[in-house]
């Protein structure tokens, strides 16, 4: 590389480094986070177990529910509960055929009365809301309630929510929102979902 291209390169950097340690130091607060993993790509629930299995390995308390059907076979579920960590799935399942609403709101109760008391549990530190923003767009979970404990969580206490087309007001209320975008995936040219790479 010709030195004065080098020069530019080091300036660059230096300058980058500056503003990345400039921005560090701003950010003082410390509390726990919201976050909201969302969109159609692959990604979401496997990177809310990503940031479980961080706050685990540093010795951390965690809680987990699932709002899906708790009779499948679930990787993430025999590993957790292997480890102590709360897990609360969904006992009866959905009934998406018989369109049974009663039946699938009180599914949903259920597990959302357990949620309640992980979120106002300050000994929890990371809880993992998997799949819940169908929740409410189906009406099963009433938003105000769930805006209303989150807000009333402990300080301390971080809380992840995955799951498609979050509602507005939990992308407002967050503070960090990623969005997985689809480019493509493997069912579409007719490959079957797998083991220890889809659940
Ligand atoms: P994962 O659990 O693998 O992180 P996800 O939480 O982002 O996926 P969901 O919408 O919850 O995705 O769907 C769960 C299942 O559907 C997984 O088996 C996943 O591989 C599959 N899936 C996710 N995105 C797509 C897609 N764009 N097309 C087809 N199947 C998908
Ligand atoms: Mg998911």
């Amino acid at each position: 590389m010709p030195e004065h291209k080098h020069d530019n390169h080091q300036q660059r950097q230096q300058k980058l480094k500056q503003q990345v340690d400039k921005r560090i130091e701003a950010a003082q607060e410390e509390r726990g986070l919201l976050l909201v993993i969302t969109g159609n790509g692959k990604g979401k629930t496997t990177s809310g177990f990503g940031m479980i299995t961080r706050a685990l390995g540093h010795g951390q308390t965690c809680g987990v529910a699932q709002f899906i059907k708790g009779t499948w076979d679930n990787g993430e579920k025999n590993l957790l509960e292997r480890l102590g960590v709360p897990f609360h799935v969904m006992a009866t399942g959905f009934t998406w055929e018989t369109q049974d609403k009663q039946k699938d709101t009180e599914a949903a109760q259920q597990v959302w009365q357990q949620c309640r008391q992980l979120l106002s549990d300050d000994s929890i530190d990371v809880v993992l809301l998997d799949e819940l923003t169908y929740m409410i767009t189906y009406g099963y979970i009433e938003l105000e309630e769930v805006i209303q404990a989150l807000q009333h969580r402990p300080r301390e206490q971080s809380v992840i929510i995955t799951g498609r087309a979050a509602h507005r007001q939990l992308l407002e209320l967050a503070d960090t929102v990623s969005e997985v975008r689809n480019v493509k995936h493997g069912f579409e040219s007719g490959l079957k979902a797998r083991k220890g790479i889809d659940w």
